[in-house]
């Protein structure tokens, strides 16, 4: 399979088509976003060590009955994958309260949630992503309602079989944002799962090991995704 002409340059990674109608590969960069593309920079080895991390997990995920878009590594910092009609809406689950829901309800971080929360935001940088429910979805067409019952369904069967996962490397799944698409009709998870799109701390220190490094200004990003990745069992080679 031959790469071809880029099709997309999102904020972290780019697409690009290939000589297989059918299939595209994502290439991750090393830029790093945070409030909306507000604030950009590059981090090095960030697009190899998300690539393999990600890579790692969408097989686990896929071994556990969860179809996803992976196909299989292209190059260190790129891999193939099924060419996705995408859904514009992220669906997050949260274990333990953080970031935006703190901010919304005023609750205390680090406050377990129980059952975990299942929450849908509209993929649109320039409105903010903001959040949207299933009526909402359904009249403007983002989805339709048997879409979003299978997107709710999978993305909690994720928090299962991660959450087992990052337990024993010693971590905790905070939450997670998921985004799927359509191929031949049917639900799959897209896009890309590494600690760019979730919250993990140490369970002990509860240390931040994810992009809220990067948010929060408190440096060695990179180095925590690694020890992520270490702990539950990802080769960066
Ligand atoms: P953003 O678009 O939010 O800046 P990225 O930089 O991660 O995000 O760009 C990757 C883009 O590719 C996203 O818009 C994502 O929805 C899209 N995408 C991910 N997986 C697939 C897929 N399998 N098929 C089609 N599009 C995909
Ligand atoms: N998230 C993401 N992309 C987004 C919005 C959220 O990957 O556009 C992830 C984020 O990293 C976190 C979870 O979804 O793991 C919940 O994010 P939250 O709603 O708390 O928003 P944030 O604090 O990122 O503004």
């Amino acid at each position: 399979m031959e790469k071809r002409q880029q099709l997309y340059a999102g904020k972290a990674k780019s697409v690009y088509h290939t000589s297989d109608p059918e299939r595209m590969i994502l290439h991750f960069r090393d830029d790093t976003s945070a409030f909306d593309g507000e604030r950009m920079e590059s981090l090095a080895r960030k697009g190899m060590v998300n690539n393999k991390f990600n890579a790692f997990i969408m097989q686990k995920l896929e071994a556990a009955g969860i179809p996803t878009h992976f196909d299989g590594l292209f190059s260190d910092t790129e891999c193939v994958v099924k060419k996705l009609e995408m859904i514009p809406v992220e669906c997050v689950v949260r274990n333990i309260a953080a970031g935006s829901l703190v901010r919304r309800l005023g609750v205390e971080e680090g406050i377990e949630l129980n059952p975990p929360t299942f929450e849908l935001f509209l993929k649109n940088d320039a409105q903010h992503d903001p959040m949207i429910n299933e009526s909402l979805a359904e009249s403007f067409g983002w989805a339709t309602p048997e879409q979003l019952a299978e997107m709710k369904r999978l993305t909690f069967r994720v928090n299962d079989v991660l959450k087992a996962l990052f337990a024993d490397g010693g971590l905790l799944l905070v939450d997670y944002k998921l985004e799927f698409g359509l191929f031949d009709g049917e639900i799959v998870l897209g896009d890309e799962f590494s600690p760019d799109g979730c919250r993990l701390w140490d369970a002990k220190t509860r240390e931040k090991l994810d992009k809220d490094r990067f948010r929060q200004g408190l440096g060695g990003v990179i180095e925590a995704y690694e020890e992520v990745g270490r702990r539950i069992g990802v080769d960066f080679g």
